[in-house]
């Protein structure tokens, strides 16, 4: 049986530990966090992500958990309504191959599908690479031999820092903050305002369930989020009327509960090396201005899978062990060491449709933060058009 050694219990993680598991492989999941995560906030998962999540048998599961779609009500600073985006405007985007849930949920689908060795609280202390296995010494004192590592520990990957260095994350001079607020009606309604270098949107999904996100341009990013959720929105929206005043109060209640973090692209010349890969954000983080991390996570956790199934389809049976005593090569070892490494092959496939959303990304922070009013206008001349053309 083929072992990897999967850091983070993320989208990427999960997905991964999922694929390879349906392929016979034994994982064990290294989890920092003391449990697993819930809420999160909304993703929309469509195109690729949509079809990953079929062929791994998640979508009833995620259909029980569908948020729906929205109507999108624009409003002005002080709350006063500007225009009114039906949910038609929405749907047409997204197409019928889509579906929105909490980050959370789609984590919790996965968690439920996945049979695995979950680690939590736990990290990597130590890793040694030999021609035949890598060695992953655990924070927990054990050491686990593996076939391959697999990092899907986020955008402030560890896994990447130790084994490809540091240097190919770009901070982007954004913060985003995104939290669950309880109470809502039954109207379903996106509440945004959109000003020059910001965003601030107020999702009710009925079912007495709201979420709150917010995006604003902010030249100095460790700053703000030094001073935490609570004093930098304040800062940069304390100003808005509306519904945001009571979010920010319910949020200084609850400050841990939200998602804030700087924003920032990861960009790698190569994603794997050796027995090494990495997977998600850690590999290819397009930000929350592009969408689509989720859909390239659950994606390329299936890809992967692919190219490791199609790898090792010929290889002889037995325990590796067993087989390199006998003087035999292991059938993966000669895989990476081959032109035609399945490693790189996956990347050769996933890699045009990455950087495609990281260019999308470039055009998402001027509709999320417009540089400025005359850009803000434009977005509003924009949105008019796809509503009037909506209710025509
Ligand atoms: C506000 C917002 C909205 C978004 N909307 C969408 C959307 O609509 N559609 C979409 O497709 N994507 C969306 N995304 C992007 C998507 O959520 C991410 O790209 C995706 O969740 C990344 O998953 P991941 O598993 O790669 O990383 P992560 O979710 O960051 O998971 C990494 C995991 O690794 C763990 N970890 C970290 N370091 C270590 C360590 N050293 N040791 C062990 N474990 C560790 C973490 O605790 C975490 O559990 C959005 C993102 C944001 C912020």
């Amino acid at each position: 049986m083929r072992r990897a050694v999967i850091v983070g219990a993320g989208v990427a993680g999960l997905a991964t530990a999922l694929r390879l598991g349906r392929d016979g492989w034994e994982t064990v999941v290294v989890e920092r966090a003391p449990r697993r995560r819930t809420g999160g906030y909304v993703v929309n998962l469509i195109g690729p992500g949509y079809d990953a999540a079929e062929r791994l048998g998640l979508l009833p599961a995620l259909e029980a958990r569908n948020l729906g779609l929205f109507t999108t009500v624009l409003v002005r600073a002080d709350g006063r309504v500007k225009l009114t985006v039906p949910a038609e405007v929405a749907a047409a985007a997204l197409g019928d191959r889509a579906v929105s849930v909490f980050r959370g949920d789609l984590e919790s689908v996965l968690f439920d599908a996945v049979d695995t060795d979950i680690r939590f609280g736990t990290t990597v202390a130590a890793l040694s690479e030999g021609p035949d296995a890598v060695d992953v010494v655990l924070s927990d004192g054990t050491t686990v031999t593996a076939d391959l590592l697999v990092g899907a520990d986020g955008v402030h990957s560890a896994t990447r820092s130790a084994v490809f260095g540091d240097g190919s994350r770009h901070d982007l001079p954004y913060v985003v903050a995104a939290f669950n607020i309880p109470g809502g009606d039954k109207d379903r309604t996106a509440t945004t305002f959109i000003g020059p270098g910001r965003t601030a949107a107020l999702i009710d999904l009925g079912q007495d369930r709201s979420s709150a996100f917010f995006a604003y341009r902010c030249q100095n990013a460790e700053t703000a989020l030094r001073d935490g959720p609570v004093a930098a929105l304040e800062e940069a929206f304390g100003d808005l009327g509306g519904g945001v005043p009571d979010a920010l109060r319910h949020l200084a209640r609850d400050p841990a509960s939200a998602y804030f973090d700087a924003v920032s692209q990861v960009v790698m010349p190569q994603w794997s090396t050796g027995r090494t890969v990495l997977v998600g954000d850690a590999a290819w983080c397009v930000t929350v201005f592009a969408g689509h991390g989720a859909t390239l996570a659950l994606a390329g956790a299936d890809q992967l899978g692919d190219a490791l199934k199609d790898a090792l389809k010929d290889a002889p049976k037995g325990a590796l062990n067993d087989r390199l005593k006998d003087g035999l090569t292991d059938t993966l070892t000669d895989a990476l060491n081959e032109d035609s490494n399945p490693l790189k092959r996956w990347e050769a496939g996933l890699r045009p449709a990455v950087m495609k959303r990281q260019a999308q990304a470039r055009r998402g922070m001027r509709q999320y933060a417009p540089p400025t009013r005359f850009h803000v206008w434009l977005g509003d001349l924009a949105i008019r058009a796809l509503a009037k053309k909506a209710r025509s």
